[in-house]
């Protein structure tokens, strides 16, 4: 069985976050249910009408029949009998999710996950960032300070959450690095794991002064290796380096940018001023800088240790 198809069965159980019934699953889903006992387990659930097994349309209530057999009442066919197994539930194993999810993320599993609200999980740091599972996006941002309460030093959270709902679209801008669960891990046999984005994985010696040793940026801040490009790294000029060498040294905490001006000695108004005609340095800036403009504030997330 194909563990692509696995693991596209547990996600979409996941999303779900009910138990399914056997007959609302697929041919092939099915058959991938012996192979997936240790994360998905049958569950009861109360189903008193279901789909007619006959038409598949209309809906029907479930009742013994005089033979002693369950039957569906379909409102089109008249009573048609139902299989006992059909009825049978499936439900992820959350806990088994969240296990998987922490080995995949380093996440030390000491006092396991906690629960935030409602279809969203702490499962612990990784690193120093805080990572949140959820199946349910706008919830996590209704509820207002929810991340806040995980976030540590206004630094950032990995979110990880079903595809769908991250391409119908999220705030980039929110501190929040989000891990689409359906593309970013892969199930083989037992194992889940995280599949870095390209270019994270290059290894370099850590006397080669091009090499990021200080998050994304060489040694002297004038390289810097966008997360998930596998292109050469962003070359910045002096001034530039400068700037980002000031806001990592604020650790990722709001700075003004006068305070970013006195650090670097320059007298330019805002620091974007020294990026805007520089295309990929900019594009670098825009990446890597929360600002506030309201408050005129100045952080870099990835700054935070
Ligand atoms: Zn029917």
């Amino acid at each position: 069985m194909s563990a692509h198809a696995e693991w596209a069965l547990v996600c979409r159980l996941f999303s779900t976050g009910t138990p399914v019934m056997r007959m609302r699953l697929s041919e092939s889903e099915a058959a991938l249910l012996p192979g997936l006992t240790k994360a998905v387990k049958p569950a009861s659930i109360n189903a008193n009408i279901v789909p007619c097994p006959y038409c598949g349309m209309a809906g029907g209530e479930v009742r013994r029949g005089r033979d002693g057999c369950l039957e569906c009442c379909c409102v089109e066919c008249g009573p048609v009998s139902v299989d006992p197994d059909d009825l049978t539930a499936f439900a992820l194993d959350d806990q088994w999710l969240h296990r998987k999810l922490r080995a995949a993320l380093d996440i030390d599993s000491d006092g396991g996950s906690t629960m935030l609200t409602a279809g969203a999980w702490m499962l612990g740091s990784s690193g120093k960032t805080p990572v949140v599972l959820t199946r349910d996006i706008p919830r996590l941002w209704r509820e207002a300070g929810l991340l806040d309460r995980v976030r540590i030093a206004n630094g950032p959270v990995r979110v990880i959450a079903p595809t769908r709902q991250i391409s119908a679209g999220v705030p980039t801008d929110a501190g929040v690095e989000w891990l689409a669960l359906e593309e970013r891990f892969r199930l083989r046999g037992e194992v889940v794991s995280f599949l870095a984005p390209p270019g994270a994985a290059i290894t370099r010696r850590k006397n080669d002064p091009a090499a990021p040793v200080h998050g994304p940026f060489s040694g002297d801040f004038r390289l810097v290796y966008l997360d998930g490009e596998d292109n050469p790294p962003i070359r910045c000029t002096k001034a530039q380096s400068e700037v980002f060498r000031a806001l990592w040294e604020f650790g990722g905490h709001d700075r003004r940018a006068e305070d970013v001006r006195r650090r670097t000695g320059r007298s330019t108004t805002k620091p974007i001023d020294l990026f805007k005609a520089h295309p990929e340095p900019k594009r670098a800036y825009e990446a890597l800088v929360v600002t506030n403009q309201k408050e005129g504030l100045y952080r870099m997330p990835c700054a935070v240790r």
